[in-house]
């Protein structure tokens, strides 16, 4: 599970937790103030989306044609 940050919007205290994906803070508490007001924070490694192709580091991916040695 991916650890995912949170920032209290009573008293703007960060705090992380592990979330499932499309989780969002219910359940959570503010450590500071215990308030549950909480907002997901985007995390740097989010933005790992981008030009790259969907399977890369996959071997069994490659499928189409054995062309293309070396
Ligand atoms: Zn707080």
């Amino acid at each position: 599970m991916p650890i995912y940050e949170f920032e209290c919007r009573a008293c703007g205290a960060a705090l992380e937790a592990l979330r499932r994906m499309g989780q969002g803070p219910e359940g959570l508490e503010c450590p500071r103030c215990g308030g549950t007001d909480l907002v997901q924070k985007l995390s740097s490694f989010a933005t790992s989306a981008g030009s790259a192709p969907s399977c890369s580091t996959s071997p069994t991916c490659g499928a189409g044609g054995g062309g293309g040695g070396g």
